[in-house]
């Protein structure tokens, strides 16, 4: 900051000196070519979303059978319409995996480090079902895995799972009112009703830099963790890095997780960073069996709705939660009450929600300033933005990394690597040769759904979804498109955003089950959402996305804001901005209902 800035003495900083600041770092972030910058990962690049992780290929025979449900995904999605299904006593369900298990995300991400940093009381799904109670706070990826397959054993998803195998196209049978599927395996199933949850962030992408393709050293991305090459596993332990040095690309709420753990394996590691992540606090702790006791029926429900109120800034009395998620809105509220204002009007609020922020980020910045030695170091891993401009971390080990001999951080002023060689890395000018690259650059978001999911989904009159959306996505509540019967989509295209993603999932899950049930028990052959209704939630979804525009607008650019560039692609593309407490309320509303209104069902 500098020093003619005015301190509010109430404050402790000043907000019009943190709005510029935050401005000058994001314009100098902004770049013409937006999501383009990136590589899709195919071609020449596909080895890097081969599956590590196989303990051998499957052989089966090509299915051409016909089953009730299909369920493409098995990650917490596909495993909760499962659920959802088996509970209203839907019983032919066939789930289709890429992976060799369920688990989805948790599946693909087995980095060392990999574990959940939103509590896992909210996190993880059906624990009153499963009767499930996490170890701890914030649980680790490997025993997210094995509830996932908990989940699955427990309401019988195993029974006619496909594992390995990849969707290659959905085509509608106007003929028999079915689903043909066909995958890579030879398939061409059949089945009435089809739910399609490919998760918002399973396509890995790496950054389009310059010479990616010359490097002569070894390479991996993140999410396909190469534990062959670096030795050791989801804890840490990487002895192959032994003498080797090592190079990460990015620095967002994977490499957070990871860092540590190269740097204690590696002779040398070189953070390459473009954009610092916030790090709050984790404050991991072991669940406690008293609290335990003392939960009462319809804990689980209400706890994730209370988190899910406070993460999408709503106010409610009491912070079941209580972490570094939630203090936004814990600040917010002492500052209404010390200030005796209770009655504000929306600009108002949402000044005090600004100020709320500046106060968050400058303790996020105050925890760098007390955790990193030098202070240039210090300087160069504060972020300045909104905490939730990006996704914020929670982590106790990654900050004093940077206190160590053997790890380097090459921030490059916010605009990335400037290329790669076949030695390793440039940037700033510099060259550092590296044995290795780890691209922890993240994933698709804001590119076309059939590139991010794999497959063509072909409608009546062979008619593609890609086609029908080429203007923007085209749904009605972000689950049914016209023109796609009996088709269900889960994920965040006009549906609820919300941080706890699980939570969404689930919600979406009931819904799709309730439908479909209902299909069954009247044997109504076609559901299929009206093209007035989804005309009129589309018009709904722009709206409202132009609304709340301002807030991404001004954000660093990264994948909440489509890299700094909304269009009114990208607006049609957004989830539902009258938030996730509304979305949920919502869709509640509509099945007490009961008239299916806005579905044709035939
Ligand atoms: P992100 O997209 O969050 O991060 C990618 C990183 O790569 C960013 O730091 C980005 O910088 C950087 N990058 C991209 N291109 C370049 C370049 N040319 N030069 C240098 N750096 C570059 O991916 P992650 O895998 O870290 O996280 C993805 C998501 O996965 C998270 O947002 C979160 O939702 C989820 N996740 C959840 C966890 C959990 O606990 N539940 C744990 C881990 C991940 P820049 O910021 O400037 O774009």
């Amino acid at each position: 900051m500098s020093a003619e800035t005015t301190v509010r003495q109430d404050l402790g900083f000043d907000p019009d000196a943190l709005r510029n600041k935050y401005q000058t770092e994001r314009d100098k972030r902004l770049r013409d070519d937006g999501n383009e910058q990136y590589i899709e990962v195919k071609g020449q690049f596909s080895h890097y979303v081969e599956d590590p992780y196989l303990e051998g290929e499957i052989k089966r025979e090509p299915l051409t059978d016909e089953v009730g449900v299909v369920i493409i995904g098995g990650g917490f999605g596909g495993l909760l319409a499962g659920v959802r299904l088996r509970q209203q006593g839907v019983k032919s369900i066939r789930m289709i995996e890429k992976g060799g298990e369920f688990g989805g995300t948790w599946y693909w991400n087995r980095y060392p480090g990999a574990a959940c940093d939103i509590e896992s009381y909210v996190y993880l799904p059906l624990l009153e079902e499963t009767g499930y109670m996490p170890p701890k706070k914030y649980i680790d990826g490997a025993d997210i895995l094995a509830y996932s397959q908990q989940i699955a054993k427990q309401w019988d998803l195993y029974d006619d799972v496909c594992f390995q195998t990849e969707v290659e196209s959905l085509h509608w049978d106007e003929n028999t009112n079915r689903w043909i599927i066909k995958t890579n395996q030879g398939d061409a199933m059949r089945a009435r009703f089809v739910i399609s949850s490919n998760g918002p962030l399973n396509r890995p992408k790496l950054p389009g830099i310059q010479g990616i393709d010359d490097y002569q050293g070894h390479t991996f991305h993140t999410s396909r963790w190469d534990y062959d090459y670096t030795g050791g596993d989801a804890n840490g332990g990487l002895t192959g890095l032994k003498g080797k040095r090592v190079g990460i690309i990015g620095t967002g709420a994977t490499a957070v997780q990871c860092v540590p753990h190269l740097a204690e394996g590696a002779d040398e590691l070189y953070v390459f960073q473009r954009t610092p992540s916030s790090i709050d606090e984790r404050n991991d702790r072991p669940t406690d069996p008293e609290w335990v006791d003392s939960l009462q029926p319809n804990w689980h429900q209400e706890r994730m709705d209370n988190f899910n109120t406070l993460v999408s800034g709503g106010v409610t009395d009491k912070d079941l939660v209580n972490d570094g998620w939630t203090e936004i809105i814990r600040n917010l509220l002492l500052m209404i009450r010390d200030e005796g204002e209770s009655d504000l009007s929306f600009e108002a609020l949402q000044e005090k929600m600004e100020l709320a922020d500046f106060q968050k980020m400058e303790s996020i910045r105050a925890r760098v300033d007390n955790i990193v030695n030098d202070p240039e170091t210090a300087e160069h891993l504060k972020p300045y933005y909104r905490q939730f401009c990006k996704r914020p971390c929670f982590h106790d080990d990654y900050l004093p990394t940077f206190n160590r001999d053997n790890v380097h951080l090459i921030d490059t002023g916010g605009q990335g690597v400037d290329r790669i060689t076949n030695k390793g890395v440039v940037a700033n000018g510099q060259e550092y040769e590296l044995d290795c690259i780890v691209f922890a650059s993240g994933f698709e978001v804001g590119t076309e759904y059939a590139r991010r999911c794999g497959y063509e989904t072909f409608g009546r009159n062979g008619v593609s979804l890609s086609e029908h959306w080429q203007d923007g996505a085209r749904t009605f509540h972000g689950m049914h498109s016209h023109g796609f019967p009996n088709s269900f989509l889960m994920g965040t295209l006009q549906t609820a955003f919300t941080a706890n993603y699980p939570h969404s999932l689930n919600e979406q899950s009931k819904h799709i089950a309730y439908i479909v049930s209902q299909a069954l028990e009247g044997n109504h052959q076609v559901v299929e959402a009206t093209a007035d209704a989804e005309e009129e939630w589309v018009n709904t979804i722009v709206q409202l996305a132009r609304m709340n525009e301002q807030f991404l607008a001004d954000c660093t650019p990264g994948y909440y804001n489509n890299e700094g560039k909304p269009s009114e692609r990208s607006r049609q593309n957004s989830s539902y901005g009258g938030g996730p407490v509304h979305f949920f309320q919502m869709l509640e509303e509509w099945r007490e209902d009961g008239t299916m209104q806005g579905l044709d069902i035939s």
